[in-house]
């Protein structure tokens, strides 16, 4: 007989890897609460875990499910996004060449500042869409890091996943794709050339807005993945076994929401961007967007859930639309379930890169018509 034909990722995020309790034949795989495991007489741990501070299985299955939707050879669970991309940081040698965009997340972006006064890293910040700049910026053989972030938070820059990689691997740098805003449903960039993926599962992976998680998925194993691991497991890096089963939940639906959120977030980015009282929109699946076509050939399926729009009036306009939003609500993350907005420089403060009077928007599982009429209600109203 032949053999069933691979399942697609999707059947393995509803299934969560199919995997079934064998003590009582459960479709829904346990939280496993304790801290630590038994041995046996003899010592040993028969289960294979001994610890909870990098070792439970609950970890494990949102790991195995992330390996497999990453197309990767290893994953690692962390407490938040910042404890995986600071962890990737941390065990690089002393004094090692780092590469990054400033139109990056703003915490790492700030956190890479310090890490570099401190001495610990040099740092350039180079944008990565600018292929020569990139080239013109790599050390070879010094350069250990080239990190990515593709589309960017807030503004949608794209990042040719393997131009970049091509370039930092000639030079002998590995390359970190900040994949949160793409999920691997719309991007996969292990297969593209990169050497690990980073998520922040808090935001569409768990996509419920109850939980803090990071990820990390790597290409290949090797000293620098022991040593992450090593890291996480000193360090006790990990969310909590309930934390991780929500994740597990969460990552059930992922395809559903992830398509729904992207053709909303497109038909909210469309209608933005002819509207009167917007002055440019920032999303990458509009066909004007500099990173349009790289989008296109390196995504499939949508090109996520952010759209960030400048409207037109400043600073005080864009706050005022923001307070007018009824459907929208105005909090601090993205990739939920329920549409949020935010005044970027308001969070991230002086000295950002970020325009001030841009608004980012996370669009939600709703109705998009609905999303639509309070935006344009919103726009109507901040003008009066
Ligand atoms: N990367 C991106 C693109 C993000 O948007 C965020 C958080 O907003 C992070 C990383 C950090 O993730 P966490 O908040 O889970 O630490």
């Amino acid at each position: 007989m032949a053999d069933a034909p691979p399942l697609k990722p999707a059947t393995l995020a509803a299934q969560a890897l199919g995997w079934t309790e064998p003590s009582v034949h459960a479709v829904v795989p346990p939280i496993h609460p304790s801290a630590a495991y038994t041995r046996t007489s003899d010592g040993r741990y028969p289960g294979g875990h001994s610890y909870t501070r990098d070792q439970n299985p609950t970890y494990d299955q949102v790991e195995a499910l992330l390996t497999r939707l990453e197309g990767g050879c290893e994953a690692l669970l962390f407490g938040s996004g910042m404890a995986a991309a600071t962890t990737v940081f941390e065990t690089l040698a002393p004094g090692a060449h780092v590469v990054a965009p400033a139109m990056m997340y703003w915490t790492l972006r700030l956190w890479l500042r310090d890490l570099a006064a401190r001495g610990r890293i040099v740092l350039d910040e180079v944008p990565t869409d600018d292929l020569d700049a990139l080239r013109a910026a790599m050390l070879p053989g010094r350069t250990a890091v080239v990190w990515i972030e593709t589309p960017s938070n807030p503004t949608g820059v794209i990042t040719d996943i393997a131009a970049v990689s091509e370039i930092a691997h000639a030079a002998g740098a590995m390359v970190v794709a900040d994949g949160t805003l793409a999920t691997p449903v719309l991007c996969r960039p292990l297969a593209l050339g990169a050497d690990l993926v980073m998520h922040s599962a808090t935001k569409q992976l768990n996509g419920h807005t109850d939980v803090l998680a990071g990820a990390l998925i790597t290409a290949a194993t090797g000293p620098h993945w022991d040593r992450i691991r090593f890291e996480r497991g000193y360090r006790g890096a990990v969310l909590g076994p309930f934390e991780a089963w929500l994740l597990q939940r969460g990552l059930r639906t992922l395809y559903l929401r992830v398509a729904a959120s992207a053709s909303g977030a497109q038909r909210v980015a469309e209608v933005l961007a002819e509207h009167p009282a917007v002055a440019a929109v920032f999303y990458p699946g509009l066909p004007d967007h500099p990173g349009h076509g790289i989008a296109a050939r390196q995504m499939t399926g949508g090109f996520g859930s952010v759209v960030s729009f400048r409207p037109h009036g400043g600073r005080e306009a864009a706050r005022a639309v923001s307070a007018a939003l009824r459907v929208f609500r105005q909090a601090s993350s993205l990739g939920g379930v329920e549409s949020l907005v935010e005044h970027r420089a308001s969070v991230e403060g002086e000295g950002t890169p970020v325009p001030d009077d841009l608004l980012r928007l996370s669009i939600g599982i709703e109705d998009p018509d609905d999303l639509i009429a309070d935006l344009e209600y919103a726009l109507a109203k901040a003008k009066r």
